[in-house]
């Protein structure tokens, strides 16, 4: 075994159950409940290591004036430092962005489970690409919450994807 450090290696062993995975999904729709009792966007997400949640968040950029204050990056936040994520489960109610994929990526998160990847064109792919088992659920409750924020709100969710939006709103 060489010195030194050695990259992540992504054990998908640990997939929940369906009963599991419709628990935190739960979990991280209520975190994007929250956000938008806070006027925020609805996103939510939770983390979650042998059947707990470690960190939980929702999308807080409008809430903060952070840009890159989404609802993945802002539970990776809540949980913490962890020295490995090989036995984490990263919940979120929308597929991850270019950014949250990316620390999904990063940190060696292994399983993704998203509420939907309707609203957006999202980084499913290139997680795959580096190894993250990656599960949808294609839930009408994710879609809808965000479709009507988005539809309500267009250039506020123009602006979280980092998309160029011409209508105030
Ligand atoms: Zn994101």
């Amino acid at each position: 075994m060489p010195q030194g450090n050695q990259p992540q290696t992504r054990d998908s062993t640990h997939l929940p159950s369906t009963e599991e995975m419709a628990s935190f999904m739960n979990e991280a729709i209520q975190e994007a409940r929250n956000g938008l009792e806070e006027g925020g966007i609805p996103i939510g997400s939770v983390l979650v290591r042998k059947g707990k949640i470690i960190g939980r968040g929702h999308n807080r950029r409008i809430q903060f004036g952070d840009p890159t204050a989404h609802a993945e990056i802002d539970c990776l936040r809540a949980a913490g430092r962890l020295q490995s994520y090989k036995d984490t489960i990263l919940f979120s109610t929308l597929m991850p962005c270019a950014m949250c994929a990316g620390a999904t990526v990063q940190f060696g998160v292994p399983i993704i489970v998203a509420g939907e990847n309707r609203t957006f064109e999202s980084s499913r792919e290139f997680m795959e690409k580096n190894g993250v088992t990656v599960i949808d659920l294609d839930l009408d409750e994710c879609y809808e919450l965000l479709k009507q924020f988005a539809d309500e709100h267009p250039s506020l969710w123009a602006e979280d994807i980092g998309l160029e939006h011409i209508v105030n709103d």
